[in-house]
């Protein structure tokens, strides 16, 4: 789109402050059931389920922790085993040996300094071995308390494409969603983000014609005039 379509786009949809409670409201609608597709039933679950989704998909990780989580229930049952055997049982997620790694070294921190329980604070989560930002916020969020915004790939593009960001790294797109979305909903927000990336606002061609948010998207392609003949 040239830059004259997209400062009209912007101008014909106003400013994102009033667009978000809209925009909040009408996908919580569109996707009531927009919650985090990794299954776990406990914290320690959670935590190793979010760490082992790095660079695969959930339904992948979903099948590697159905035996998993049989075998493995406490944070000592992943130290002992040798470390080859973990990288066995989780090898079809991929990175399996980085993930074995950061995974016992997750597990001892918990046991020597957290009683083997998992922290609830992004500080304490961040600190754990191989755990980053996003995988912090995820944990922190599903424990119920999100002290930030997951950014992953469907919440970059989405929020660029509603307006919510100009920025293209992740801690900065983050750093506007934080002063944009309420804080009540920072936790579902990017499950409503993902799940919307996933049905209707897909990467390639988004279908904008089944989109709650037309209106609301300064990229809609339903609203954009054709360019006149020179
Ligand atoms: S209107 Fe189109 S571009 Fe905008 S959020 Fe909906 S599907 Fe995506």
């Amino acid at each position: 789109m040239a830059r004259s379509y997209v400062s009209e786009a912007r101008r014909r949809v106003g400013p994102k402050r009033a667009r978000i409670r809209p925009i909040v409201e009408r996908l919580k609608d569109a996707h009531p059931d927009a919650t985090i597709a990794l299954r776990s039933r406990s914290e320690l679950e959670l935590l190793v389920a979010v760490m082992l989704s790095a660079q695969t998909t959930d339904v992948n990780v979903n099948k590697v922790t159905e035996r998993l989580f049989v075998k493995y229930r406490r944070p000592e049952d992943y130290l002992a085993v040798p470390v080859e055997e973990l990288e066995l049982d989780i090898y079809q997620t991929g990175f399996f040996r980085q993930k074995a790694k950061a995974i016992r070294g997750t597990m001892r921190m918990l046991i020597e300094e957290f009683d083997g329980r998992v922290p609830r604070r992004l500080e304490e989560l961040v600190r754990l071995p191989g755990v980053a930002r996003k995988t912090a916020n995820v944990v922190a969020a599903e424990l119920g308390d999100p002290q930030g915004i997951v950014v992953d790939t469907h919440v970059r593009r989405l929020s660029q494409r509603l307006g919510l960001t100009r920025q293209d790294d992740p801690v900065k797109i983050e750093r506007d969603l934080i002063r944009l979305v309420p804080r009540e909903d920072w936790g579902t927000f990017p499950h409503l983000l993902i799940w919307h990336g996933r049905r209707v606002c897909v990467a390639r061609a988004p279908r904008c014609e089944e989109c709650v948010l037309t209106d609301l998207c300064p990229s809609s392609r339903l609203n954009v005039s054709p360019p006149r003949p020179a």
